[in-house]
């Protein structure tokens, strides 16, 4: 039998669409007859990327704060006046609807415009009732406007809001019982996300929410062992998570129990960069032990200000060690099934979605080589040209 080639590259191919679907691909040859045919000048296809954790909805910046830290202003100090993640939630719950949907479909067109099809967007800078149903309503509306498929996800337990500071216990009540039953019988996310740390939520308090996530039949993903090994890995293997994602302090039992529950992990290379951490995720254990492995932007202003998912393949080649053919598998196909979307996307073969996108390099490498270029010649969107509003 022959060798798949590097990339399942075909040369001189053809795709053909009917309707959002392909229903051939392969060598041009043999591809059939067609009512239209598009000349895309033999250019690189591959699937349309897809970007699988973002917090890509929020008001204000944090760029003041991170000109601080490099000027040598104290983690502890900013937090003392104010910044940090609540310096996120006061902007975005004093930003009415259209102020955080104008800013986030900026950055949402940028990701559009370098290959982006298929996007999840996180709640959790609310953490209130009425603006983490807002963050859901916008990232929702989003979809509508731009040319790509936004899958919303539900993290209320993102931090505990100043109010909660003194019970946080409470808090988790307020999520289970006042935030998850309307957004759930209004079908305003497509799964439950908790961040699981000693500076947000305990695994025992996780384990209440994604017990109530459950009951209403939603999907489960945690931020896990980002900052240290609080098991984590093991809480969203529990619970067939869809995936856990950072896993910078994951154990090796951690490893194995995402691999026996078939939980995808995602690994986050822009925060990496950003945060200047010092210690990756174990990717060779995790490779090991046949986890699949996705990476996403985690667009989001505090840790990982970035909207170019090239960049995040490229961050991943650099300084966590994958292939360019690793690194693009965990943008599509990996990134398809971290979003539970493996069936209809991530990859190009018949009864798939035709998403794709069409760039101006000479080899797939080049896609996650050229730092800051965006050869992007064109995306296809469910088999229409993709024309997102660049501002
Ligand atoms: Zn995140």
């Amino acid at each position: 039998m022959a060798e798949t080639p590097p990339y399942g590259l075909v040369d001189d191919a053809a795709l053909a669409i009917d309707g959002e679907t392909i229903v051939f691909a392969g060598p041009r040859a043999q591809a059939p007859t067609a009512d239209r045919t598009l000349d895309l000048g033999g250019r690189l296809v591959t699937p349309g990327l897809i970007d699988p954790h973002t917090h890509l909805i929020y008001g204000g910046n944090r760029a003041l704060e991170w000109e601080q830290r490099l000027l040598g202003v104290g983690y502890a100090e900013i937090a003392r006046a104010g910044g940090g993640i609540l310096a996120t939630v006061r902007a975005t719950r004093a930003a009415g609807y259209e102020r955080l949907v104008e800013s986030a479909q900026l950055r949402l067109a940028t990701l559009c415009a370098h290959g982006v099809t298929t996007i999840e967007v996180k709640s959790g800078y609310g953490l209130d009732v009425e603006t983490e149903i807002r963050m859901l309503r916008i990232a929702r509306d989003l979809g509508e406007r731009l040319p790509i498929d936004v899958h919303p996800t539900f993290l209320g337990a993102h931090a505990v809001p100043p109010e909660f500071t003194a019970d946080p216990d409470a808090y988790v009540d307020l999520v289970c019982d006042e935030m998850l039953p309307p957004i759930a019988a209004e079908k305003l996310a497509d799964a439950v996300d908790a961040f699981c740390e000693t500076i947000a939520f305990t695994p025992a308090q996780i384990e209440r929410i994604f017990t109530r996530a459950a009951e209403f039949g939603l999907p489960v993903k945690l931020h896990a062992d980002q900052l240290s090994d609080g098991g984590g890995a093991e809480l969203a293997a529990r619970f067939g998570a869809l995936s856990a994602d950072h896993l910078e302090y994951t154990s090796t039992a951690g490893v194995a129990a995402l691999a026996r529950a078939g939980t995808v992990a995602v690994v986050l290379p822009g925060a990496y960069y950003f945060l200047r951490e010092q210690r990756p995720p174990p990717i060779a254990a995790l490779r090991a032990a046949k986890v699949p492995i996705a990476i996403a932007t985690d667009c989001n202003p505090g840790t990982a200000p970035l909207v170019s998912p090239l960049l995040a393949l490229n961050f991943a080649c650099t300084l966590l060690g994958f292939s360019p053919e690793q690194a693009l598998r965990a943008m599509t196909c990996e990134a398809a099934r971290a979003l539970g979307l493996r069936h209809d996307r991530g990859t190009l073969e018949p009864g798939k979605l035709a998403d794709f996108a069409v760039w101006n390099v000479e080899q797939p490498a080049e896609l996650a080589y050229a730092l800051g270029a965006n050869p992007c010649h064109a995306v296809y969107k469910r088999g229409r040209r993709a024309e997102p509003t660049q501002h």
